[in-house]
């Protein structure tokens, strides 16, 4: 029996491992377009490659997986970050996780990883040709087995697909454009903050950065993810609200009050709530009460409390486009999960025909969780093969 691999990157890699050990019998070819295998897990995690996450943080799956989360939990029984943990441990790839639950390899080093898999594809005879590029499955005829794991699509390659079966992709993680001069002198600045598409229910928490075009870090790279296709629908022209405490208005409004009260004789910059960074301070109150940014707290009246409230809790923007953020990216969209098989991957409509990595409707938010699922889906397709043999 034969099984052709489409694609050298971490999903086809990671399936042609696994089907090999599983049916050492099987004939399994990696075919990638590219003369490079491997690509992206080389340049991934600015060169460290999380490779997984230790999902402790997670309390629901479709906070880091927008798109394939339900699917994801299934296939999580078969194989889930810990299969993975140790799948890498038990070959010799120690591992590390951080603060933030982001699983690197300990050497900080992508190389390790794609070392691992290429010595594991010639320790288990798994053949390999570079420079292939698959623009039809017809040239696949002599297979009998054919796993499509070619990554995110770009719109031109869905025309290879059937359109019912396609969910048209779009661009996810990017960092925010806005245009606001005084903003983006306080660039570098970070806080934990939480954002929001005004009318919508799409709102992520975490660490801010402001940067010299805008707005990134976490939180605006999960607001990024889960707003992906609406923020594409409207050409990336959106108003985007900011809470820079992360607290209710009237939780805010009582700590000025007892600033007013503390710090009645001192001026507004000279004591800040919240821990705000002076140079976000000084900003808001420049935004909130303009002239009076410099008056002493018991000057205060209720209408600029009202003010300096509302700008520390819905501070709002305009976003005027995107940008993409060098340490990750990922696309929203491709093979829709309803065109496979829940359990096995396969194709509904192709028997022997199986999906897995980005290629597939699911994507997740930073942090490892990509990886994540090229892993588990790539163990999913190569079980589903190896149980036909
Ligand atoms: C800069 C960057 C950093 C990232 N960092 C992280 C990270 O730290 N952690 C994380 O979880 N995720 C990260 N990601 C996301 C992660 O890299 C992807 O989700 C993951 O690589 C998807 O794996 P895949 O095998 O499905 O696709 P890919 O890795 O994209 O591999 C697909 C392969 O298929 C080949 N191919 C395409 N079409 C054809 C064809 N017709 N015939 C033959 N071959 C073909 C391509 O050349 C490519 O080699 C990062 C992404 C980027 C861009």
């Amino acid at each position: 029996m034969k099984t052709a691999v489409v694609g050298g990157g971490a999903a086809g890699f990671f399936l042609a491992i696994n089907l090999k050990e599983m049916c050492p019998q099987m004939d399994v070819t990696i075919l990638e377009a590219s003369h490079h295998v491997l690509a992206k897990v080389k340049i991934s995690g600015g060169g460290r490659c999380n490779c997984t996450n230790s999902f402790e943080e997670v309390k629901d799956l479709q906070s880091v997986y927008p798109r394939g989360h339900r699917l994801l939990k299934r296939l999580f029984k078969q194989f889930n970050h810990r299969d993975a943990y140790e799948w890498f441990e038990n070959r010799g790839v120690k591992l590390v996780t951080q603060e933030d639950q982001c699983v690197f390899p300990q050497s900080q080093d992508s190389q390790t990883i794609i070392n691992l898999f290429l010595s594991e594809t010639r320790r288990l005879g798994v053949t390999i040709k570079t420079g292939y590029r698959v623009s039809s499955l017809d040239e696949l005829s002599d297979y009998d087995f054919i796993a499509i794991t070619t990554g995110g699509m770009s719109k031109s390659q869905t025309s290879n697909f059937k359109p019912q079966t396609i969910i048209p992709p779009v661009p996810s993680l990017f960092t925010f454009n806005i245009e606001d001069k005084a903003l983006r002198d306080l660039m570098g600045t970070v806080i934990e903050a939480s954002a929001m598409i005004p009318g919508t229910k799409m709102r992520a928490s975490g660490p801010l950065l402001i940067t010299h075009w805008g707005m990134s870090g976490p939180c605006i790279l999960r607001l990024s993810s889960y707003a992906a296709r609406l923020l594409s629908e409207h050409n990336y022209q959106m108003p985007l609200s900011v809470n820079w405490t992360q607290l209710k208005e009237n939780e805010v409004q009582e700590e000025l009050l007892s600033f007013c009260r503390q710090y009645a004789q001192k001026q507004l910059p000279s004591m800040r709530p919240f821990d705000l960074p002076q140079r976000l301070w000084n900003y808001l109150l420049e935004k909130s009460l303009q002239g009076r940014a410099h008056a002493p707290w018991g000057s205060l009246n209720q209408k600029e409390l009202n003010r300096l409230t509302n700008i520390l809790t819905n501070d709002t923007y305009e976003i005027a486009g995107r940008a993409p953020f060098k340490d990750e990216f990922v696309t929203c969209g491709g093979i829709s999960l309803s065109a496979v098989n829940p359990s096995t991957l396969e194709s509904r409509e192709h028997p022997h025909l199986y999906f897995a990595g980005e290629v597939l409707d699911i994507d997740g938010v930073t942090g490892g969780f990509n990886f994540q699922a090229a892993w588990t889906t790539a163990y999913a397709v190569a079980t589903a093969i190896a149980a036909q043999n």
